[in-house]
């Protein structure tokens, strides 16, 4: 563990504290995840990408992180505020499938940008239509212990029970008329303005696809609770950091915390990480608000992705961050210059496969979870003075409430300090472990690169010719559904199949 104070900018108490966990060494950490309707547009990654910088500068440090991440797939309605439509069913009509479809779909959509991004799956992915009878615990609870009541045949949080129901979003109930919740239409079971729902059974979606049984009738739950109880399903009652954008203030975090207290009797999250937005020049970018940006749609337009993360990691993740092609051409041009830089430095090809295994890039990666090297721990053929003097000072900007920009600072300090060349490698590679900024191929020759990709195409074509073989036994069984089924699949992921006389072929749209 390297001997570094991480002060964080603690939503909570409004101010930069010095980060303590619950427990010596170990993070619990929640995040929440996307609403899975449709793809994540850039804005939403900018705030993955912070939370990645911020588990991975705990774990560069020494920390023992422990991550855990919902799928929304039900519960989410337009408004935050329990009313308007609801986000699924919208999506589901849009594409004419079902909500289970559309979740399926976008969750992997979701998984493949954040990896092509470099962004670490959480150690737990939960979504919450696979946590029903937790939910319906916790609202029980919630009742019996008085904050919830029934109305209207739905339940609701009554945030009048508590004294400090505000405490992280300063707000107030005045407010609430004319403030975050953009809507009129007011819901006349609720007791207090504030109040939400926990559990829907007679709302105004009656066709809603996704139900289940529950002590209150056949319904659903409410947003809020899905990050309460998978947060505690998965994490224990005391929480160290919960994090997300901050359009999650209020009313979700807010909701969030006056759930989880009423339910635990006791403060429940430390510290509460809150990334600011993307916005484009005409303001937030948002899904709803259609035209928005993906990784595919930058990398049609030759945008490596690592680009995007270098652009989300020059900016500070508490300062709204603008987004224009013209900065994004200026960071496309500074990356190919520290690549080129990188490149020149003069390392033993013997030195850089040791530097490479040390930093664990050549050892099987799944899910972007590259093993993080030995925090304090420099590698034999280095400057050991030297390489652990810069270890820690890249570790201390980080750990000034995740000051990117200062650690990117660090990393150019390195390429001009008085090194030796395999030393100055050693430490981009292990920086790399936080920025994940894919510095590393700076050191794989072209052929090495040519060789992992044709390894992912041989992969791919197995893949293909697995599904086409299936597609002839169910056409041989004139099971046409499917064989329809396995084509669509396919072309979701890109693969064009056509049937000849010869056989069927393929190839990538
Ligand atoms: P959603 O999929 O809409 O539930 O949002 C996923 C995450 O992205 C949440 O943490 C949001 O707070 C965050 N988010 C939404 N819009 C933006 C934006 N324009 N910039 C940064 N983060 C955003
Ligand atoms: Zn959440």
């Amino acid at each position: 563990m390297l001997d570094v104070k991480v002060n964080l900018y603690n939503t909570l108490g409004k101010r930069v504290e010095e980060f303590k966990p619950n427990e010596e060494g170990k993070v619990g950490m929640y995040t929440c995840g996307p609403t899975v309707y449709h793809f994540a547009h850039i804005g939403n990654l900018r705030t993955y990408i912070m939370e990645d910088v911020l588990e991975k500068t705990l774990r560069f440090i020494g920390y023992d992180v422990k991550r855990v991440m919902n799928i929304t797939d039900v519960g989410h309605l337009s408004s935050d505020g329990d009313t308007g439509e609801d986000k699924m069913l919208a999506g589901a009509k849009r594409e004419h499938k079902s909500v289970m479809d559309i979740a399926k779909f976008y969750t992997d959509a979701f998984k493949t940008d954040a990896l092509k991004l470099n962004i670490r799956w959480p150690d737990v992915v939960d979504p919450a239509t696979n946590c029903i009878d937790e939910f319906i615990e916790m609202i029980e609870v919630l009742l019996d212990k008085g904050y919830a009541y029934v109305a209207g045949e739905n339940v609701y949080f009554d945030t009048s029970k508590l004294k400090d129901y505000y405490c992280l979003s300063a707000q107030n109930e005045d407010e609430l008329v004319i403030g975050a919740r953009d809507d009129v239409d007011e819901d006349t079971n609720k007791r207090n303005k504030a109040d939400f729902v926990l559990w829907f059974t007679k709302s105004k979606f009656e066709n809603q696809e996704l139900k289940w049984e529950s002590p209150w009738g056949l319904g659903y739950p409410g947003w809020h609770i899905e990050c309460s109880c998978i947060s505690k399903k998965h994490l224990g009652e005391y929480l160290d950091i919960h994090c997300g954008g901050v359009d999650n203030i209020f009313p979700h975090h807010t909701n969030e915390i006056a759930q989880s207290e009423s339910y635990f009797g006791h403060k429940w999250c430390n510290y509460w990480f809150h990334v600011n937005h993307l916005n484009t020049s005409s303001g937030k970018m948002a899904k709803s608000a259609g035209g928005f940006l993906t990784v595919s749609s930058l990398e049609e337009k030759d945008y490596d992705p690592m680009v995007y993360r270098l652009f989300c990691l020059q900016s500070h993740y508490r300062k709204p961050l603008e987004f224009s092609y013209d900065a994004l051409d200026n960071v496309a041009a500074a990356y190919d210059k520290l690549i080129a830089r990188i490149k020149r430095l003069e390392v033993s090809d013997e030195i850089k496969n040791e530097l490479l295994s040390v930093s664990g890039k050549t050892s099987d990666v799944t899910d972007g979870r590259v093993p993080m090297s030995e925090a304090g721990k420099a590698p034999d053929c280095v400057d050991q003075k030297i390489y652990l003097d810069y270890e820690k000072r890249f570790a201390e900007a980080l750990a000034g409430d995740i000051n990117t920009s200062s650690a990117i600072t660090v990393l150019y300090d390195v390429l001009k300090a008085d090194a030796d060349d395999a030393t100055k490698a050693a430490l981009i590679l292990r920086f790399d472990e936080v920025l994940s900024l894919d510095l590393k191929r700076a050191f794989v020759s072209s052929d090495e690169q040519s060789d992992a990709g044709d390894a992912v195409d041989s992969e791919l074509a197995a893949y293909v010719e697995g599904k086409i073989a299936e597609r002839a036994a169910a056409k041989k069984n004139k099971d046409f559904a499917t064989a329809d089924a396995i084509r669509d699949e396919l072309a979701g992921k890109g693969i064009v199949i056509k049937d000849t006389r010869e056989g069927t072929t393929w190839e990538k749209a």
